[in-house]
């Protein structure tokens, strides 16, 4: 079924690093993606495939691939075209990739237009080996994965049905397999105002906010094997920014927590609440979860698909992967919300979001390899109903 020579030839390493140098030097930061989609939309027309672009907002395209080959499942294969902001201690031009022995440094290398380089080259690839596999192949590079993922929404809102996804972050050491969700719980606090000469004539939500910052520890947890559930008090405001002696009347507070497994919006706010009772204050206490929500995730190492993963893998690297549970991002949504049994598994890299990431320049063709074999697995080609 495989045709291992082909296999070299799709994984050549020169054209993954061309291919990479190139996404690198297309600056992209959140809000700023639609001159490296056209690239990726050209690479695709040169190459013989018809890339379409999908809205998001504010021009900012999502560009997807369909490689249709007969009935079957379906297989996405998604990365982020947008990078976060260069941070200072770079010791070489962030957008044009530095080339050391074998890695490549420049700002995405890793995070994750490697991972992008790879996607692009295994579509390519599948489309040029249709008797290898059968069913369709749906390559899609969304926008704004560092900051609210609107792509992967645009993308999810749109219909999209796939049987498998892999989402192409660089996690080559340690394939992922779930991570916690995120969620951000704007609390405002409500009291009343009166002289500040007189406070016991007032409620005073500064005081109200802080006893229950200070309870905050005694909010229940999820557990998880894998996971770790968290919740940190990110900001915390009251009283007039100008000087009145005057009780304050309201607080903020903006609590970002992560959850795991078995722990919903409605359970989240319900252990809030329920400390909040404990407390007996006089204010009022309102919560409201606010944008970018991210669902937990978990994909079942005893999953079929997890299983065909860990052939594809084991036969590039020579043993079976270590599954790692953790950052999230957008397969929190592609498993998470749109229910699709995901991988996170891209080239191997490092100094995310950090001076001088970098990507290992073997690990871009490897990957493409990965990727193939999984696909000939997942999509396997059926003699008698591909010749129908
Ligand atoms: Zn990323």
């Amino acid at each position: 079924m495989t045709d291992e020579s082909w296999l070299k030839t799709a994984s050549m390493a020169e054209e993954a690093v061309r291919l990479t140098e190139r996404l690198v030097s297309i600056r992209s930061y959140p809000g700023e993606e639609l001159t490296v989609q056209q690239f990726v939309a050209k690479w695709f027309t040169e190459h013989g495939l018809i890339p379409e672009f999908q809205a998001t907002n504010d021009n900012r395209p999502n560009v997807l691939v369909r490689v249709e080959n007969g009935p079957g499942p379906t297989l996405l294969l998604n990365g982020h075209v947008d990078t976060v902001l260069a941070v200072k201690g770079w010791s070489s031009d962030p957008w044009s990739c530095r080339r050391e022995e074998d890695r490549l440094y420049g700002l995405g290398a890793c995070d994750m237009k490697s991972g992008i380089a790879a996607g692009m080259l295994a579509t390519r690839a599948l489309s040029r080996s249709r008797d290898c596999w059968q069913g369709t192949v749906v390559f899609s590079s969304v926008v704004d994965e560092e900051a609210y993922s609107i792509g992967a929404r645009a993308l999810i809102a749109s219909g999209l049905e796939a049987d498998a996804c892999v989402v192409l972050e660089s996690n080559w050491a340690r394939p992922c397999l779930g991570c916690f969700g995120k969620m951000l719980i704007r609390t405002k606090i409500t009291g009343k105002a009166a002289h500040a000469s007189w406070p016991d004539q007032g409620i005073n939500a500064a005081v109200e906010a802080a006893r229950f910052a200070a309870a905050l520890g005694e909010i229940p947890l999820g557990q998880h094997p894998s996971m770790v559930a968290s919740l940190c008090l990110l900001s915390f405001n009251s009283g007039s920014s100008q000087y009145v002696v005057t009780v304050p009347e309201t607080a903020t507070m903006l609590i970002n927590r992560h959850h795991v497994p078995g722990e919903t919006e409605q359970s989240v706010l319900d252990d809030m609440r329920s400390v909040v009772h404990g407390l007996n204050s006089p204010a009022s206490f309102e919560f409201s979860i606010e944008p970018p929500y991210y669902p937990p995730w978990q994909t079942p190492v005893t999953h079929p698909f997890v299983h065909d993963f860990c052939e594809a893998y084991a036969e590039e690297a020579g043993h079976g992967p270590e599954f790692s549970y953790g950052g999230f991002g957008d397969a929190n949504l592609f498993a998470g919300e749109a229910g699709i049994p995901t991988v996170q598994f891209g080239p191997h890299g490092g100094n995310f979001h950090q001076a001088n990431e970098w990507t290992s320049i073997p690990s871009i063709g490897a990957t493409v390899r990965v990727l193939l074999r999984l696909a000939f697995r997942v999509l396997p080609a059926n003699e008698v109903s591909a010749r129908a």
